[in-house]
């Protein structure tokens, strides 16, 4: 396999202790070498290249007015935050005075708009994490500026990492949504792989699904499974997990074993469902049969663990 799980490897300390310091943090803003990335709608600007990708900041006077939250400090001594504010336009470099392109090493890149799930994979482990953790806050920021016990504005604390209610005082936190996402084999082991109703023919993927209130993920993972394909399951074990701010995610993986192998699938979200061997899925990939989730998805890194090396490609034809 190519490697872990995408978009858990955090490079940048998060520097929990320092949320808290005012004077550290209006030190650091005051900071030109302090790196600040701008989020819009998940979106921020990035430098592509041929197969890479690099964030671009601004330095703190650069950054426009928004919800400031710290995103760590790197082993540098750099801090590096984050701002929920409209993205500059994409024709020009907000750091430099540069034209949206430029040459390097006889490289060319281009500076424009772009979100985790089209560079999740290109960006470096450093800017992959910084990007991970901003998009996340910046998207919780932009639907947490009411209370929602009493209707009143709430204002950012500890560096963006909350938020407090301006009448009654209570205190607000990042909204993460968990989520589980397995693959179930047989005792043949065969993998359980399945179509969304709303995905394009030959698209498969593991089974997913939200973990309700009051429920354990390893009950999630049961009842996700049966309700979506009549597969009784046991033997859930824990897999890793990804956080996946799309827009407030975690997804928890799972393996679980097959008690029964009939499959029923639930037609509303689940179009079909099939049991596949190595080899059966070996060859409906290389035909071009089946398409499997991107490489950025823990769906594809469980499906990959089951494999046990990377999946084929379509052959050339
Ligand atoms: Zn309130």
């Amino acid at each position: 396999m190519s490697g872990g799980i995408a978009l858990t490897a955090h490079e940048v300390e998060r520097s929990t202790a320092l949320r808290s310091d005012p004077a550290w943090l209006t030190k650091a803003w005051d900071d030109p070498q302090t790196r600040v990335l701008i989020v819009e709608d998940g979106q921020v600007l990035a430098r592509l290249g041929a197969g890479t990708a690099e964030l671009a900041f601004v330095s703190p006077d650069r950054a426009p007015e928004g919800v400031r939250f710290l995103l760590g400090v790197d082993a540098d001594g750099v801090a590096h935050f984050g701002v929920g504010a409209p993205l500059p336009a994409s024709d020009g470099d907000p750091g430099t005075d540069g034209d949206g392109s430029r040459r390097g090493a006889g490289q060319e890149t281009a500076l424009r708009r772009a979100g985790l799930r089209e560079v999740g994979t290109l960006l470096t482990d450093r800017d992959a994490g910084l990007l991970t953790h901003a998009v996340a806050l910046a998207n919780w920021h932009a639907v947490a500026g009411f209370c929602s016990r009493c209707g009143a504005p709430t204002e950012p604390e500890t560096a963006g990492h909350s938020r407090r209610c301006t009448v009654d005082g209570s205190e607000h936190f990042p909204r993460c949504d968990p989520a589980v996402i397995m693959v179930v084999t047989d005792p043949q082991d065969r993998c359980l792989l399945a179509r969304n109703a709303q995905w394009p023919k030959g698209r498969v993927s593991v089974l997913a699904g939200f973990v309700e209130p009051g429920e354990s993920a390893e009950q999630a993972v049961a009842r996700e499974v049966h309700e979506e394909t009549g597969v009784a399951v046991s033997a859930v074990t824990y897999a890793g997990s990804q956080p996946w701010p799309m827009p407030h995610n975690l997804m928890l993986g799972f393996r679980a074993e097959a008690v029964s192998t009939d499959i029923t699938v639930d037609a509303e979200e689940i179009e079909e469902a099939a049991w596949y061997s190595r080899e059966d899925l070996r060859a409906a990939l290389v035909s071009g049969e089946l398409i499997m989730p991107p490489s950025l998805s823990i769906s594809r890194w469980l499906i990959e663990t089951w494999y046990g090396a990377d999946l084929p490609r379509k052959a050339a034809t």
